[in-house]
């Protein structure tokens, strides 16, 4: 576990007082919060967490297994439309579960809960960038849950990081899910899915967009497309959790 030096119980008055005002316990199980922190893990369900490890794929920031440069998925996908892709988790248990509760349960204290556990993956792998894009919902969608989960953790990574978050990519087309569909509507579905609000803001800009998940990569790497046209020099990719098969 990578981040075993973070699991030490505080003590002390001040975190005595504290328990008393803030709803301090762990959202899952009710348990005293590792860092003491609100709306945080205690030290065993953090336990439970799959960090990535190294070493990482660098086209999609999984990891990797055996001898190749990159990973089996990567392989079959081709080039990326990115500089560089990032990770934090592997799609399953608990995690699987916190952005389950986000997305479709609609609850978006899972999904600040989630960010904050990005922040501590990427402590030390954080790319050089001007600004945070999340990758956007389209509107009937946004209305429809009522906020955008990668909002959130795109949200939690600036305020930690310092890196401002920007608006300026948009989604015009209302896409089908693309775990639906074959590879070939997948490509289609997408095309012409974003667009830029305000092209001169990404000008000669390093971007880091954000998402829940990489599957395939295919919205990403539309979403990164878009960017690079509207004249960002490098465009990176953060994702909370990768899919892989092995
Ligand atoms: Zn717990
Ligand atoms: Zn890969």
């Amino acid at each position: 576990m990578p981040y075993k030096a973070c699991i030490k119980q505080k003590s002390g008055k001040i975190h005595d007082l504290l328990r008393i005002f803030l709803p301090l316990e762990c959202p899952v199980c009710g348990g005293v919060p590792f860092d003491d922190s609100p709306n945080m893990l205690c030290a065993g369900c953090f336990q439970q967490l799959q960090f990535l490890q190294p070493p990482y794929c660098p086209m999609c920031g999984g990891e990797l297994h055996g001898f190749l440069d990159v990973c089996e998925s990567c392989l079959v996908n081709g080039k990326r439309q990115w500089d560089g892709a990032f990770s934090a988790f592997r799609m399953d248990g608990l995690l699987k579960d916190l952005l389950h509760k986000c997305k479709y349960e609609k609850q978006p204290d899972a999904g600040y809960l989630v960010g904050k556990l990005c922040l501590m993956a990427m402590a030390d792998r954080m790319p050089q960038v001007d600004y945070i894009i999340p990758v956007p919902l389209h509107w009937t969608r946004y209305l429809m849950r009522g906020f955008n989960q990668s909002e959130i953790y795109a949200k939690v990574l600036s305020e930690g990081t310092g890196i401002p978050l920007c608006h300026a990519l948009r989604r015009k087309k209302y896409t089908k899910q693309q775990a639906k569909l074959d590879r070939n509507e997948r490509k289609s579905n997408l095309s012409g899915a974003f667009s830029i609000f305000d092209s001169t803001i990404l000008k000669k800009r390093a971007i880091l967009l954000v998402d829940d998940v990489m599957t395939t990569g295919a919205t990403l790497s539309a979403a990164a497309r878009t960017v690079k046209r509207a004249g960002a020099s490098k465009v990176y990719v953060f994702t909370v959790a990768r899919r892989q098969r092995n």
